[in-house]
């Protein structure tokens, strides 16, 4: 088990603030969609919690999941 990053993708609009909390765990895609690379590590936690309260789409959330 571990934790994930979801998008829920018709809330995202593209803003691309996940990638300015996030950098080392989203990318941004050529429209601006956010790429997330794999689960949330323990040392990413505290950015990854930041960027599901910051999401101004609140399209954000953490999961516990493979
Ligand atoms: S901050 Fe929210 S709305 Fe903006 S790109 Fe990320 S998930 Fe989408």
């Amino acid at each position: 088990m571990s934790t994930q990053l979801r998008v829920d993708w018709p809330e995202c609009k593209a803003r691309g603030l996940c990638h300015e909390v996030l950098p080392d765990l989203v990318e941004l895609d050529p429209w601006g969609y956010p790429i997330v690379r794999g689960p949330v590590t323990d040392d990413l936690l505290a950015d990854a919690r930041e960027a599901v309260r910051t999401c101004p789409r609140a399209a954000l959330r953490l999961v516990e999941g493979r």
